[in-house]
């Protein structure tokens, strides 16, 4: 780079920081936050490049430094960190949007005005602007030219070779707007550093103003003031649980998650024996943004011999628990640990189990004392744990315990009952656990087929989530209960022994009459559908419908089959059984009609078929010919 160049922020950061600068008004003390997380950040990074590069010694003085200048209207953050190239300083800060850029404009129009949420989006730096109407950078990566950087937020920044007389590091000079002198106040400088940045692992050093009058002292004689150190810097995950009040634990937890609101729930302990660690875990109050999202910040800080060895280290803890967020530091862990080791790292495996045990047993905790927190836990994160009834093997009986579906008792789809609660009121005649899966709470509601199940008084669950199979395929029966699907196999709620088969002979020789009498219309539509039905059958679980499509025994029911056609193409078509109800009037008067009018009763087959897939939410399969003979009905 030769001289100095101006260039145009990328549209979405001009976009953020216009909203930056004019709407964000409250809570602006959060820049410093940002800065110095950055400082630090920055400095973990150099201290563990001197310590995997032989080659470089490392600096024995990591600190970040403060500087207000009255007289200059300025405030400096100024720390030896790793520093930036100048192509890094045009990837991180102006030309490329992070993913959080669109976030946190879609989340500060949602929520309004939190300016403290923005280290959360990634976007953190910008939060310079809220202060300061100029910002002149000068960082410097050990070996590179140092590089100059200077915007007003105003659309564009300019670039350029910069000067600088240290070796490594970035000095970040803010020229304060009007009316924002109170962050030159050493005071006020102290409070906030204190409030948000007092954990922080280096000495965050306040640097008197050059520009003040040097004070006297009662013989009048001038007092230089000294440089201090304003936070106490000690690793709060290492001290003992006693010494640590809540509101400490709490805002170092807004420190690693950037998040505004305080924890849910906290998890601080050490671990002695064959592998030893401290660790200080926390579950979130709501779910972070990303959370779904393939490049989502998750992952645990992972501290060795109080070296930073990484902040999103994911080996630490199953991807079913991805939301939790704290620290772990272990001294058994060699320094140079590449992120690469991790995986297969004996130790890393050691330490996973143990937390992922701490964790579950702290959501457990919750249920048993905190019935409220649960319930928000259960909200924000219950789907997660679902993901671990199916994929954590080790864990399945605790997790299936945690986690809960609505049902046809819930007036709204919080309302949730767990396998527990569900068995336990269970009416003795009822044998199995029965669910229904559909794309929403109402169309499970308002579901044919559960007609019968609450003629008898049987709970049904509604599993309204895909991931909701994949739990009953893990959990299969629960105390002994088996779990059913309401519309996969043959169902007799009425049968004595109750398990859908065995009938007594009385009610065997009843039903095999049904089926002979009815036999002359079943065949009919089953010889009509040949091709998109796998058969046709009188029904046990309709009382009120004439008709509904289920699984067979094995098949998928209509919701899976749906979600693997959303995630893979090659779905085999899955035929489906049309169960028909004797006792209904129309299905009486078709059977009158099937042998006189075969014209007629192919339509009123195609009509009552067509019904019973808009009743389980499939799409009709000619939608033209359907309304067709739905509106010559209505004409008649
Ligand atoms: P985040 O810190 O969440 O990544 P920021 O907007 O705060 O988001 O910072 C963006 C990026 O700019 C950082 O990830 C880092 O790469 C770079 N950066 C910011 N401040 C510094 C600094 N003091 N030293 C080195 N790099 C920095
Ligand atoms: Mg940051």
């Amino acid at each position: 780079m030769e001289k100095t160049e101006k260039k145009a922020f990328q549209t979405e950061v001009s976009e953020l920081l216009h909203l930056v600068i004019h709407s964000l008004y409250s809570k602006k003390e959060v820049f410093l936050r940002e800065l110095i997380s950055n400082a630090s950040d920055a400095i973990d990074r150099a201290k563990f490049e001197a310590l995997t590069d032989k080659t470089m010694e490392p600096d024995s003085e990591y600190c970040i430094r403060l500087t207000p200048n009255r007289a200059g209207g300025t405030l400096t953050v100024c720390d030896n960190g790793i520093g930036m190239t100048a192509e890094e300083v045009e990837r991180n800060i102006g030309t490329v949007a992070s993913s959080g850029t669109r976030m946190f404009l879609k989340a500060i129009k949602e929520k309004g005005n939190a300016p403290e949420m923005i280290g959360q989006f990634g976007v953190g730096f910008y939060a310079a602007f809220m202060v300061a109407d100029k910002v002149e950078m000068v960082t410097r990566r050990r070996g590179s030219d140092a590089v100059s950087w200077v915007s007003d937020g105003n659309g564009e920044y300019e670039i350029g070779v910069g000067d600088s007389d240290s070796a490594y590091g970035t000095t970040i000079k803010l020229h304060l707007r009007e009316g924002m002198s109170e962050f030159l106040d050493e005071w006020r400088i102290r409070e906030i550093v204190r409030r948000y940045s007092d954990y922080i692992a280096y000495p965050i050093v306040l640097v008197p103003d050059p520009s003040a009058e040097p004070e006297k002292d009662k013989d009048g004689n001038e007092v230089r003031k000294e440089p201090v150190t304003v936070n106490s810097m000690k690793a709060i995950w290492k001290k003992s649980k006693s010494e640590v009040t809540g509101e400490e634990s709490d805002e170092f937890y807004r420190h690693i998650a950037h998040d505004s609101e305080a924890p849910l729930a906290t998890i601080h302990f050490s671990a002695e024996g064959a592998t030893e660690f401290s660790a200080m875990l926390f579950i979130p109050s709501s779910a972070p943004y990303d959370m779904y999202f393939s490049n989502a910040r998750t992952g645990l800080q992972l501290y060795a011999r109080n070296v930073l060895i990484g902040d999103d280290i994911k080996e630490l803890l199953p991807h079913y628990l991805c939301f939790v967020k704290g620290v772990v530091d272990s001294s058994d862990l060699p320094l140079n640990v590449s992120r690469e080791m991790l995986q297969d790292d004996a130790v890393i495996h050691r330490i996973r189990k143990v937390l992922v045990g701490k964790v579950i047993s702290c959501i457990e905790d919750m249920r048993e004392k905190k019935p409220e927190d649960f319930a928000r836990f259960s909200r924000e994160f219950g789907r997660m744990i679902k993901e671990g009834v199916h994929s954590d093997w080790e864990n399945t009986d605790r997790l299936r315990d945690l986690v809960s579906f609505p049902s046809t008792l819930s007036d709204d789809e919080t309302r949730t009952v767990s396998f527990k609660e569900y068995v336990s009121r269970m009416p003795s005649s009822q044998k199995e656990i029965y669910y229904i899966s559909a794309d929403t709470f109402a169309a499970a509601k308002n579901s044919p087929l559960l007609e019968s199940f609450a003629q008898h008084g049987y709970e049904v669950l509604f599993f309204t989530d895909p991931i909701d199979e994949f739990v009953a395929e893990r959990v299969n029966e629960y105390d002994g209960k088996k779990l059913r699907a309401v519309d996969r196999g043959e169902i007799n709620l009425d049968a004595p022994e109750g398990d859908g088969k065995s009938e007594n002979e009385e009610s065997k020789k009843e039903t095999d009459e049904k089926n002979a009498r009815f036999k002359p219309l079943t065949d009919f539509i089953a010889e009509r559908f040949k091709d998109s039905l796998r058969s046709v059958r009188l029904s046990n679980r309709l009382t009120d419908s004439a008709c509904c499509l289920v699984a067979d025994e094995f098949g998928y029911t209509a919701h899976m089959e749906r979600f693997m056609r959303s995630i893979r193409q090659d779905v085999p078509k899955n035929l489906r059984v049309l169960e028909i109800n004797p006792n209904h009037p129309l299905i009486q008067k078709m059977l009158d009609n099937v042998a006189s009018d075969p014209a007629k009763s192919g339509d009123w087959a195609d009509l009552l078929y067509g019904q019973a897939q808009l009743a389980e939410g499939t799409p009709v399969d000619n939608p033209a010919r359907f309304n067709k003979l739905v509106s010559e009905l209505m004409l008649k």
